[in-house]
């Protein structure tokens, strides 16, 4: 799978040098909404996608998304799945805002995310991948990256970690929270490396979650902390979840089937099953999502 994009660079290549917003397709430009606007409609409001078709800029003649709409409800879990190929982590990089819609919008509480300053819109967003960017800093810092120094006590960041189910091998390390991670955290497992993450989201606190649902494998009791921690991560929070495992999907408030760049089916997990249709199918060979 391959990792999101720079935000910044896409920010550039998509935007025009200054990373804003360029007036090119709406007056949006002059009614950026303030940053509190953003953070009450992100946490009071539903996300649609409404009728979405979109094509990467380096290939304008193939629709990727073509007339997707999909209500993610506020603070409740959306899982998107779906055959290789169907969109759905196109879908993840439209919400984060790498690129824009090229046709359709998406729109937070009825306002439209154009209207939306970007780095607003990061903040009230959390994003954790499969494969988690982790710095070559200490642990303790790796958890607090990205948020303001007087803003983060080393309390919050323990407390943020203790719910990650992180705390107990962070204390086991040489340095505990001072240990440091070596290059891209490549001293600690993958399954260590994700509780990092979902612990750097918790303690982001950020109302609207995005995640990619690892798909290699950890060992058992590592995967069961990792879902332990994420469900606690998703708890009351506006969620889309690309979900490879079987428990994410049946535990979420709803399911969205993506096929060939649309939404092919939406309900429960025994709704989409008693079609017996592309859900159906997927489930029968455990291939939620292919690799
Ligand atoms: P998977 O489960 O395999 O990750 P997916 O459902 O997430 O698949 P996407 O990654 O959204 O699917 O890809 C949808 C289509 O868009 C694919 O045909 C892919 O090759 C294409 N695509 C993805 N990223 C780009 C890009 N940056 N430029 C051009 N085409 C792209």
């Amino acid at each position: 799978r391959r990792n999101l994009p720079d935000p910044n660079l896409e920010a550039l290549l998509v935007n025009g040098s200054n990373g804003k917003m360029q007036p090119k397709s709406g007056g949006y430009m002059s009614s950026l909404k303030s940053a509190s606007d953003v953070r009450s409609l992100a946490r009071s409001g539903d996300i649609c996608l409404e009728d979405v078709h979109f094509s990467y800029p380096l290939r304008p003649d193939v629709e990727i998304l073509q007339g997707l709409d999909l209500t993610l409800k506020c603070g409740t879990v959306t899982a998107l799945v779906g055959p290789s190929g169907a969109g759905k982590s196109t879908v993840v990089q439209l919400l984060a805002r790498f690129y824009e819609p090229t046709r359709g919008r998406i729109t937070v509480a009825g306002e439209d995310l154009r209207s939306f300053d970007k780095s607003e819109w990061a903040r009230v967003v959390s994003i954790v991948n499969q494969e988690p960017v982790l710095f070559s800093v200490s642990v303790g810092e790796n958890i607090a990256y990205g948020l303001p120094d007087d803003y983060v006590s080393r309390d919050d960041v323990i407390k943020a970690a203790k719910a990650a189910n992180a705390h107990e091998f962070i204390i086991s390390l040489p340095q505990g929270y001072d240990t440091l991670v070596g290059e891209r955290g490549g001293l600690l497992s993958g399954g260590q490396r994700q509780r990092i993450a979902i612990a750097r989201a918790l303690l982001k606190n950020a109302p609207i979650l995005i995640l990619d649902e690892a798909t290699s494998a950890l060992d058992t009791v590592s995967e069961r902390l990792v879902q332990d921690a994420l469900s606690r991560l998703m708890k009351g929070r506006t969620t889309l979840v690309i979900a490879h495992r079987l428990s994410t999907v049946q535990n979420a408030d709803q399911i969205a089937l993506c096929s060939e760049g649309k939404i092919a089916g939406l309900g429960t997990h025994s709704a989409l099953l008693e079609k017996k249709g592309l859900y159906a199918s997927l489930v029968g060979t455990q291939r939620l999502a292919f690799e």
